[in-house]
């Protein structure tokens, strides 16, 4: 286990730790009765190789179908990026009924709940860390974890203890982690970031490119 200042915690779905998400979470639930509006839970392999780390559920997105990065934007290139790579089984993640299984990899959010307007507060990502740090205990040693933008990657250092400082976020960045595993950087999937090519398909390839040289390796 880390050396973060929350103590890790198995996530759990009926978390209202956060007053203020859980009071938007309940107004979301009162307008979309047939949306999950809770806390999204990690999708995949339970004991990973590779866990990665996105913001938050986005309104339409996770928090309305129950899987991070499902049903909106920001998970079409991820997922055709895990089918590739061979960490999915198909290259959309649509629903939970789909069927799509991941293979060797797992897929959370730093904060699990949806954040108005996309933005969660510091001490709502310090509150949902317990989880994220119960995730990170659970990748294989000298496995991976890739964070995608630099909410995520701040929120991964603070779960495993890791000063900031030591660490800054940049795009294509690797980090060595305690427990012989490693820490990649990528911009966010979003659909600001494809669209306006800040983040293209081949510069998220290249991430997973190296990420499979560290896995093999290692
Ligand atoms: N959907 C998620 O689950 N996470 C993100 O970071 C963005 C969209």
């Amino acid at each position: 286990m880390s050396a973060a200042t929350q103590t890790s915690t198995t996530f759990d779905p009926q978390c209202r730790a956060c007053t203020r998400l859980a009071g938007f979470l309940a107004g979301v639930r009162a307008d979309r009765p047939d949306y999950h509006a809770a806390p999204v839970p990690a999708f995949g392999d339970p004991r990973p190789k590779l866990l990665i780390v996105g913001l938050a559920p986005g309104m339409h997105g996770a928090n309305r179908t129950g899987r991070p990065f499902t049903g909106d934007y920001a998970g079409i290139l991820l997922y055709r990026t895990l089918y590739r790579f061979g960490f999915a089984s198909a290259p959309q993640s649509v629903d939970l009924d789909d069927g799509l299984q991941l293979v060797g990899c797992r897929v959370t959010n730093a904060v699990k709940c949806l954040p108005p307007q996309n933005k969660p507060e510091t001490d709502e990502v310090r509150a949902c860390n317990r989880y994220l740090e119960a995730e990170l205990d659970e990748i294989k040693p000298r496995g991976a974890v890739l964070a995608l933008g630099t909410i995520a990657h701040r929120a991964v250092l603070s779960a495993l203890g890791v000063r900031p400082a030591t660490c800054a976020f940049a795009h294509g960045a690797q980090h060595v982690i305690p427990g012989g595993r490693a820490l990649f950087d990528s911009y966010h999937c979003s659909r600001y970031n494809t669209q306006t090519k800040r983040l293209t398909d081949e510069m998220f390839e290249s991430v997973f490119t190296v990420i499979i040289g560290f896995l093999t390796r290692t």
